[in-house]
């Protein structure tokens, strides 16, 4: 059905906002679509919408339109926007002349055919809240404000629900009483909120009325409410009536008011929250339809968006009229825009998406701001318990008596729990614990975005990446959702058992229930003395010394650090394309530039040669002033490479020959992986070092190793003034060591290292089968074990080519550094993603090779899981490569087509015709014939 919304110019500031745009250039680049642009012309001056209209002067224009609306339910609409002449001084100053040009509108309106007509900002509130001119009108009409109640009280919710606010414990101001819209937010968040508080402009029967009915206080000045609350849902019609320096530290503001009730501060606050309430997410697919719903971010205001859905639902009666809007027909219009994929939990603050980083700085003063309120209440209770008495052990002990009253199965007025109730107080609790851990899942993604890593979230998030996982068993990960996943990933090497082996994680509890100290530095920890004992009976021979610390990077920081000690010579020489880790030891043998570079300057004395190169290793060492070689027997991180046969050993007999130390990093090779505990018995080496970590503990405990020889050990770190030169204090815990135990004897007893030899044999050979049958599709198939590589081709150049010029205004090149590495990785992130959509297998793309996909699943897998695998990544591979010809064809045929097209044109040129010019192959033509 069709609408149409009446507007006005909400500010004298939205026209100097039009009339700045000269010649309409706003509007062009608005067709063009190039945000970017738009954002930086925009952005000073049209924050909080005031920008839009402006442009009527004498009678009503139609403004914009919105071309056709189509929902997930199929429902349709087509609207118009039509401006009247009048500011809001305007219409506050003279309403009957704005009703004239309301009435004007809406006759226009009914001439082009609208079912409907929505009356926007205060053309809704003169003449008896749309109530006259609804009278007075051909076709239905509403306010809309119904929906905006409905958003403005989701906005309160979500805000609340981002703060942990509970708003049964807050006092909450409404202002703007008796106004339709702030009466109804009252009468319907009364019963959800501790104390109310009411402000209205002036003393009015109605005003008193509302009050007693809500049991609420009521005021007739803004800031003696605000002294007394936080949580503040503003609605009046005169706008401008808050300023950000009243509001208390911590206090939300749901700004309902047209034009907005609290004003622009200079300097924006970080410790409160103003959102622009009252607005709606429109439906994605409708971004685009009509200049004001590509505005504001896709939030349009709750008024709009209720005319919108009426007319989707085609409904010819008229809504929310009059000042008592109907508690049924807000849930009702409510429901319906929900149903529509309309979404009201996108808050925004003067204009912008509300921050992460405001809505961090806000969690921090709410949390204060409730610890500190906790703690008075904590003291006050302490001090008449206590009688005067040690406040902090009478707090104790009345605690402990709580907890012991709880775990008696006592409730709290004192009597004992009857079997019903302590069988009912148990389900609540489970039902509680539950929703909590849903609700943490459901929250994981935005927290993990806003705290920990937003770019990671963000990339992850384009190709459906993004995954929370929250239980895993063996071979298989299970996300919220409670899908799952098998998992060929193993936490790049950290789960070699399989998630959870039932015996480390029984290891892992009875050390909990003995009670052992959790860490001892410089006790005798028996968990890491008998640890220490078990790791040098499988370690390769030689290496008798063990240093326990917590990751990767740390064994090889003790690594680097012994081999300078024991030898007096500083220089290390590392491979290129190795990977060590990511503290700055570590990082100075890491042979990727892309890590290094920002943190220059690393190291001294380290150098880089190529992995693999016997001849350049023996230059290098030659001088004998190195004091030891790093190597990875087989480069994880680099892309799953292994070296030609032989190096490793050869590269032992250089480094022997040249005083200089051998270090192998097992770290992803080690605990069984590559076929054997280390790869080093593969590769018949003694290594002077080793370092290990990642499934050391079987992936429940970070725990990392150095193993060394006696002699270096000794000669570093073996007498009283040396001992203690290398420690670290988390080093050998006792749960990290009685984990690791456990994981070597399951290891060792279930085999696993022979399992990964014959797994990593089954699935090589059907890759290599599958790779006989699309041999384009492949570069490369290695590996040992269960580190698997598969290379796969880059893309045609002709397709990155396309794929950058798609990116025609290159917005895609200026927001992201490394587009480029993005669209080589484009077949092995489309691999991952298959696999993990359509067949539940999650892998992962190398970090340093992005043609590459690591095949890396615990060593506990089975052959038929292996099957699996292999089935399904054989129909990912075909599909791959369909796509990619299909691409490349579309592309090679549509630049041929230009070409032909072009050369067409030309000789029309020459000879000039009458008839209408080629239509050379454009992007979308591409696209179109892409889709088909
Ligand atoms: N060395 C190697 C060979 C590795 O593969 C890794 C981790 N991928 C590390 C060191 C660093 O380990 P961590 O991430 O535990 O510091």
């Amino acid at each position: 059905m069709k609408f149409a919304f009446v507007v006005h110019p909400l500010s004298e500031e939205s026209k100097a906002l039009w009339q700045m745009d000269d010649g309409g250039q706003l509007l062009s680049h608005w067709e063009n679509g190039n945000l970017l642009e738009i954002c930086d012309y925009v952005q000073s001056s049209v924050a909080e919408g005031i920008a839009f209209g402006g442009r009527a002067t004498k009678g009503p224009i139609v403004l914009d339109h919105f071309s056709k609306l189509e929902t997930v339910t199929g429902h349709v609409a087509e609207g118009r926007v039509y401006e009247i002449p009048c500011s809001p001084k305007n219409i506050l100053e003279d309403p009957a002349t704005a009703i004239e040009h309301t009435q004007a509108a809406v006759q226009m309106a009914a001439d082009w055919g609208a079912g409907i007509v929505g009356l926007g900002s205060l053309t809704s509130v003169v003449g008896g809240h749309g109530q006259y001119v609804a009278d007075n009108s051909p076709i239905p009409v509403t306010t809309g404000n119904s929906l905006t109640v409905y958003a403005a009280l989701k906005n309160l919710h979500h805000a609340c629900g981002e703060l942990d606010i509970d708003l049964s414990q807050e006092t909450v101001t409404v202002i703007g009483i008796p106004g339709s819209i702030a009466t109804a937010v009252a009468r319907m968040l009364r019963a959800k909120v501790g104390k109310m508080l009411m402000v209205a402009r002036r003393p009015s029967q109605r005003a008193s009325r509302i009050a007693s009915d809500l049991d609420s206080e009521l005021l007739f000045d803004i800031p003696t409410a605000l002294a007394q609350s936080r949580l503040i849902l503003s609605a009046t019609s005169s706008g401008n009536c808050i300023a950000q320096e009243m509001l208390q530290t911590g206090s939300v503001v749901i700004d309902v008011g047209v034009p907005a009730d609290v004003t622009r501060a200079t300097r924006r606050r970080d410790n409160v929250l103003v959102v622009s309430g009252g607005l709606v997410d429109v439906p994605r697919s409708f971004l685009g339809k009509s200049m004001l719903l590509s505005f504001h971010f896709g939030l349009v205001p709750g008024c709009l968006a209720e005319t919108i859905n009426l007319a989707l639902e085609d409904r010819t009666e008229s809504f929310s009229l009059g000042r008592d809007l109907s508690v049924e027909r807000i849930g009702e219009i409510g429901a319906i825009a929900t149903k529509h994929g309309f979404s009201f939990s996108q808050l925004s603050s003067f204009g912008r998406p509300v921050a992460d980083s405001l809505w961090a700085s806000m969690n921090k003063v709410v949390g204060r701001h409730y610890s500190e309120a906790l703690d008075d209440e904590l003291a006050s209770y302490d001090t008449v318990e206590t009688d005067g008495k040690d406040r902090s052990n009478g707090l104790t002990e009345r605690v402990a008596k709580e907890v012991r009253q709880e775990t008696n199965g006592q409730i709290s007025n004192g009597h004992a729990a009857t079997a019903t109730e302590k069988k009912s107080n148990q389900k609540r609790n489970t039902r509680q614990q539950n929703e909590d851990k849903q609700r943490k899942n459901r929250r994981a993604r935005t927290l993990f975005q806003r705290y920990i890593n937003p770019v990671l979230v963000n990339l992850a998030e384009q190709g459906g990446l993004n995954k929370t996982f929250v239980r895993a068993q063996d071979t298989v990960v299970t996300d919220a959702e409670e899908n799952h996943y098998l998992d060929f990933v193993s936490g790049f090497g950290s789960v070699n058992l399989g998630h959870n082996h039932p015996r480390v994680v029984q290891a892992v509890r009875e050390a909990l229930d003995d009670g052992a100290p959790g860490f001892s530095p410089a006790a005798i920890n028996p968990h890491a003395a008998a640890l220490a004992e078990r790791l040098v009976s499988i370690a390769p021979a030689g290496l008798e010394m063990v240093f326990f610390c917590n990751s990767g990077t740390e064994s090889v920081e003790s690594a680097l650090k012994l081999a300078r000690v024991a030898t007096g010579r500083s220089g290390i020489v590392y491979c290129h394309g190795s990977y060590h880790g990511k503290s700055l030891g570590a990082l100075s043998v890491t042979g990727n530039r892309s890590y290094q570079k920002p943190f220059h300057p690393l190291l001294p004395d380290c150098h880089p040669i190529p992995y693999g190169d016997l001849e350049v290793l023996e230059r290098t060492l030659a001088a004998r002033n190195m004091a030891a070689f790093i190597v990875e027997p087989i480069q994880g991180e680099g892309g799953m490479i292994l070296p030609p046969a032989g190096y490793l050993s050869e590269a032992e007999r250089l480094c022997r020959q040249t005083g200089t130390l051998l270090i192998a990093d097992e770290v992803q090779t080690g605990m069984g992986r590559t076929g054997t505990l280390f790869a080093s018995e593969q590769a018949a080496i003694e290594p002077d070092i080793m370092t290990v970590a990642k499934s050391l503990s079987g992936g429940l405990v970070p725990i990392g190793a150095m193993l060394a020889r006696r002699d270096l050990w000794m000669k570093a770190y073996g007498t009283v003034e040396r001992f203690a030169l290398h420690t670290s204090t988390f080093g050998g815990g006792s749960l990290a060591c009685v984990a690791g135990l456990a994981a070597i004897e399951t290891l060792v007893d279930e085999r696993l290292a022979e399992n990964a030899a014959n797994r990593g044999f089954q699935i090589l050979e059907g890759l290599n089968k599958l790779r006989r049958e699309l041999p384009e599709y492949f570069q490369d198939i290695r590996g040992q074990g269960l580190m698997i590589g598969v290379e796969l081709s880059p893309l045609a150049e002709s397709v990155v080519a396309h794929l950058k010029r798609t990116d025609s205004t290159e917005m895609l090149q200026y927001m992201m550094q490394g587009v480029d590495a993005m669209i080589a990785s484009f077949p092995a992130v489309f691999q991952m993603q298959i696999l993990l959509e359509h067949y539940h297998i999650y892998t992962q793309v190398a970090r340093s090779n992005p043609l590459v996909l690591r095949i890396q699943p615990p060593l506990t897998i089975d052959s038929s899981k292996a099957d699996h695998f292999l089935h399904s990544f054989s129909r990912t591979c075909r599909l791959g490569q369909k796509v990619e010809n299909i691409f490349d064809e579309v592309i090679t045929r549509s630049i041929s087509g230009q070409h032909a097209a072009n050369r067409t044109a030309e000789m029309r040129q020459e000879t000039p015709q009458t008839s209408s010019p080629p239509v050379t192959a454009s992007g979308m033509e591409i696209d179109e014939q892409f889709s088909q």
